[in-house]
């Protein structure tokens, strides 16, 4: 018998939903590149409803319990006198989402002495001090792929909604205007600009396939460069720093993973390398930016606007500047988790969850880390370290009410 402890985001303010707007969700059979979607042995929750709040609990109750385990779910996660806290002291297996991070630092790992496995529910594990998991003999493990084309389709949206300025143009519509004027002063078309990606692996790659129609110039920097045929295929310029990159692009995205040659990348001196008037957008991690420089270079106009949906900590405090900043188009971190996406991510953790517990091996795609080392993604994609400092700032917003 184990403990299982779950840490998912709250249910809609109105409860929790008893219709959909849509019947079904597409059928997709396997991820680009071929990787088979989650292969659970069997799923206990209808694909396209809301699995990720705290009353769709992952669709995973009836099969932990039916084989004998506890399971806790809660969304009290941040401060000493959380549930998630109290709880986590005898839990063997933690999930959470990155949506609603259940923190995992090295104090927390050091209370919870018969922890094994710290499961993300989506992709992203960098709420998990990766170096303390480690040294534990943890296993890290994440749901690659999920939910990587969710988050491109939001990129796309998002570069759109900036370069043609489309919210503050609803934001007129809304208020009973017609103001042309001030709507377009700030609207360009993508067509010819230079667009470049951080990193180039499952979402990065996604977002420039999915650029390429729109005539764009089409840029990465990564660690490992692609493959020639892709290159060739996209018409892709490739720069060996991302200093090089930065200097000759428009639009930029990042879809990198927070770790430790990630943390702080965007800082004053590399946002001043940009073009005058670039775009940023970072679906990535919070972290990833230098909260006070991208205030900065909105309202100097070094960048003509940002936009992403992932801060930090999370749930970002009611005063964080990114709320308020100008020309900034953020919403809170939901592009990883649309209904299709969850229905993804729930079979996934259940992939996983039935492996832990039957003592089979987890997917070598799914592996942050285990055996005291990076493993399967984790060492081609993530570095060893910590990146959750300052993660105990996310109690503010609970006491901000
Ligand atoms: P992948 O593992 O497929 O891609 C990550 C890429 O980042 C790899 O190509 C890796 O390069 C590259 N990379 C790592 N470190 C660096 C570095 N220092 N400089 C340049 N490139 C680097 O992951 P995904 O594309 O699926 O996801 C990327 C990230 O997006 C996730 O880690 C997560 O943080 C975020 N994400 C956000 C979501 C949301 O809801 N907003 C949902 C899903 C993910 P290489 O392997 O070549 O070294």
């Amino acid at each position: 018998m184990a403990k299982v402890v779950c840490v998912l985001y709250d249910d809609p303010i109105d409860g929790y939903p008893k219709s959909y707007a849509r019947d079904d969700l597409p059928k997709i059979d396997h991820y680009p590149g071929g990787q088979t979607l989650p292969t659970p042995k069997a799923i206990d929750f209808v694909p396209g409803t809301l699995l990720g709040s705290v009353s769709g609990e992952l669709g995973l109750r009836k099969y932990l319990e039916s084989q004998g385990h506890i399971f806790v779910v809660t969304s009290d996660k941040d401060g000493p006198d959380s549930v998630f806290e109290r709880e986590l002291v005898d839990a063997d297996v933690v999930i959470s989402q990155p949506f609603w991070p259940a923190y995992l630092t090295a104090e927390r790992i050091a209370k919870a002495k018969n922890l094994k496995l710290a499961l993300t529910a989506g992709i992203g594990s960098d709420h998990v001090d990766l170096q303390a998991a480690i040294d534990r003999g943890m296993t890290v493990a994440e749901v690659t792929f999920c939910n990587s084309i969710s988050v491109a389709e939001h990129v796309v949206m998002m570069i759109l909604g900036l370069v043609r300025n489309y919210i503050p143009s609803y934001e007129w519509v809304v208020k009973g205007g017609w103001n042309i004027a001030d709507c377009v002063s700030r609207s360009y078309d993508v067509e010819g600009m230079h667009v470049g990606t951080v990193a180039a692996g499952r979402i990065g790659l996604a977002v420039l396939r999915r650029l390429k129609p729109f005539d764009m110039h089409l840029h990465y920097y990564d660690r490992h460069r692609l493959p020639e045929a892709i290159e060739k295929e996209l018409d892709l310029t490739w720069h060996p720093n991302v200093e090089d990159m930065v200097k000759v692009c428009d639009v930029v995205t990042i879809n990198a993973p927070l770790h430790p040659e990630t943390e702080h990348l965007f800082n004053n001196a590399l946002l001043s390398k940009m073009k005058r008037g670039a775009y940023l957008v970072n679906t990535a991690r919070g972290k990833i930016c230098d909260r006070d420089a991208v205030v900065r270079a909105l309202e100097s106009g070094q960048l003509a606007g940002y936009a992403g949906d992932v801060w930090f900590p999370q749930p970002a405090p009611k005063d964080h500047p990114w709320r308020t900043m100008p020309h900034h188009g953020m919403t809170p971190h939901i592009s990883g988790t649309s209904l299709s996406a969850q229905a993804r991510y729930a079979a996934g953790t259940r992939e996983i969850l039935e492996c832990f517990f039957e003592g089979r091996s987890i997917r070598d795609e799914y592996l942050i880390v285990e055996g005291g080392k990076l493993a399967g993604t984790g060492a081609h994609s993530y570095s060893a370290g910590d990146a959750t400092g300052g993660s105990e700032e996310a109690a503010k917003f609970k006491k901000a009410g």
